[in-house]
């Protein structure tokens, strides 16, 4: 069981996510982590920034047609992680992730940098041993190493690849990157490259298996989306993101989902936050979809 103390150090809570943790199958936290960021650090004020902006947001999506404070979700704040000790970052999101996955429920991380997600897929790979991963990103986070350090937002997912036993990983979005990755991509992984063209056979394939879906908001174009570390022209366009995580209703077994690389202070109008909000509400109703079936 999650600490109820965690409860009480939060002055705010994700729109409407305020059920009791007993009470909620999806439970939202942060990480806030950019240790490893090539370029532009700031990741780590994610959560707060979006927990405040959110208040500005419906929690009636039209998009599924559902509210979000009709299910049950709770949002447990910040993660205490030791700044600047990556090892120790990942630890400690390990060991949240393996708690609530052990109380049978999904993990809705928001970032910090990208490398966040290796510290959950740490836990979901000992959970379900063929795990997919579907990845929305700019870049291919591909690298085996990058400036001499295995662990690194640009080496992330391929990172995870190697701990897959059996599933594999389908990137869309992807615009930037080294050569070699491209390469490495061509036989081992489904790589879609500029947009999401591709997601219904990925869906199709990956119909009842386990499935974690992870955001990297710089898959949006920097004019939707310019509050982040490395921002990469000729990104998709919200509409074309919201289009995506419609059709993921259509997978059977979405085990959980993050969403990171929001940098808000780059983004002064607040314009980058509300977006990340409204992706995040749409997450959640994802993880929730099937709660009536
Ligand atoms: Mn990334
Ligand atoms: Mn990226």
């Amino acid at each position: 069981m999650i600490s109820k103390n965690r409860f009480k150090r939060n002055l705010q809570v994700f729109q409407s996510c305020d059920k009791e943790y007993k009470d909620s199958s999806v439970v939202i936290f942060s990480s806030p982590m950019d240790a490893t960021c090539s370029f532009r650090p700031g990741t780590r004020f994610a959560g707060p920034a979006i927990r405040q902006d959110s208040i500005g947001m419906e929690w009636y999506s039209p998009y599924f047609n559902m509210d979000l404070k009709d299910y049950g979700t709770c949002d447990i704040g910040d993660l205490d992680l030791p700044m600047g000790d990556v090892e120790k970052d990942l630890k400690e999101i390990s060991r949240v992730t393996s708690l609530i996955l052990k109380d049978g429920k999904k993990t809705m991380m928001i970032g910090g940098e990208h490398l966040v997600t290796l510290g959950t897929i740490r836990e979901y790979v000992k959970k379900y041993k063929d795990l997919n991963i579907i990845h929305f990103d700019a870049h291919t986070d591909l690298r085996e190493e990058f400036l001499g350090r295995e662990l690194s937002h640009a080496t992330v997912l391929r990172k995870c690849y190697d701990l897959l036993d059996g599933g594999t990983i389908y990137q869309f979005g992807i615009r930037s990157g080294d050569r070699s990755e491209f390469e490495w991509a061509k036989t081992h992984i489904h790589q879609h490259l500029f947009d999401t063209e591709g997601l219904d056979e990925a869906i199709e394939a990956l119909k009842d298996k386990p499935v974690y879906i992870t955001i990297d908001l710089d898959v949006l174009d920097p004019s939707v989306f310019p509050g982040t570390g490395t921002p990469e022209a000729g990104g998709i366009t919200f509409k074309e993101l919201e289009a995506a995580i419609l059709k993921m209703r259509k997978l059977n077994n979405i085990v959980g989902a993050d969403m990171v690389e929001l940098s808000p202070d780059y983004d002064t109008s607040h314009v980058s936050t509300q977006v990340a909000c409204k992706v995040l509400r749409e997450l959640v109703l994802l993880l929730h979809s099937h709660d009536n079936n």
